[in-house]
């Protein structure tokens, strides 16, 4: 298995070099297209995304597919989310150079090293163990010394280092869990998809200023369900 991940990511990194300056034109395009075109202005998230390689963070087979307007199998039931969606979540917790973000539900990585693009460094969690495997391994080949990727129910957050500037989680629940918000840093965002994980969900973004916490609501969006360990 883990042979076949090097295989497979080997192979992607050739085609990285044949094919550097079509993905660079189709990330540009994308950029112009799906994300700035709908309103995202932040220029730090636009730079972001027109710098990390999508097409790495997708299976090979679907490497021509990655810059399409749309979310993309990455295995084991779960997706790589649309990139207009990773650009308006980004912009909402609004990163910066100095900042410290957790990210719960690796997945392929990409979100978590557009982030890495942007603060000093991402913790980031996944509970499917093969995709924490994979998604390190990916960051790890691409030089993003500045994430540290663990296994594990995200839930709990990663109070050994806490507080976070910026939480993401970028799977749904019907509910916050207070671990993050007790681990959001005083002037920090937390972004999540909340609702009904079988369908649709709100992006919600909590603002702790002097210890309070308040709520925003904004689009419906749809993600896979927040999992639990030894639970269920
Ligand atoms: N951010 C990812 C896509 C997220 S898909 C990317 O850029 O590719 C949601 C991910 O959350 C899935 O990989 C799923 O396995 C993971 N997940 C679900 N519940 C979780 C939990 N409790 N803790 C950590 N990860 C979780």
């Amino acid at each position: 298995m883990k042979l076949l991940i090097v295989i497979l990511i080997a192979l992607g990194g050739s085609s990285l070099c044949q094919d550097k300056d079509r993905y660079a034109q189709e990330r540009n395009r994308m950029v112009e297209s799906q994300i700035a075109a709908r309103g995202i202005s932040h220029q730090p998230t636009l730079q972001a995304m027109r710098k990390v390689p999508r097409h790495l963070f997708v299976p090979s087979v679907l490497a021509g597919e990655a810059y399409t307007d749309r979310p993309l199998p990455i295995g084991y039931n779960q997706t790589i989310s649309q990139p207009f969606v990773v650009a308006y979540m980004t912009e909402l917790s609004r990163p910066a150079r100095g900042k410290k973000a957790l990210e719960i539900g690796t997945g392929s990585g990409y979100q978590a090293a557009v982030l890495a693009e942007i603060v000093d460094t991402v913790y980031t969690i996944e509970i499917v163990p093969e995709l924490a495997r994979e998604a390190a391994a990916r960051l790890k080949i691409l030089g993003y010394s500045n994430i540290v990727a663990k296994y594990g129910d995200g839930y709990k957050g990663w109070p050994e280092h806490a507080p976070f500037d910026v939480i993401m989680v970028t799977a749904a629940a019907d509910h916050i869990p207070q671990p993050l918000k007790d681990q959001l840093a005083e002037g920090g965002r937390l972004v999540m998809p909340v609702g009904d994980p079988a369908t649709v969900q709100q992006l919600i973004v909590l603002t702790k200023r002097k210890g309070r916490i308040t709520e925003q609501r904004l689009a419906p969006v749809r993600f896979v369900p927040l999992k639990r360990l030894n639970m269920k």
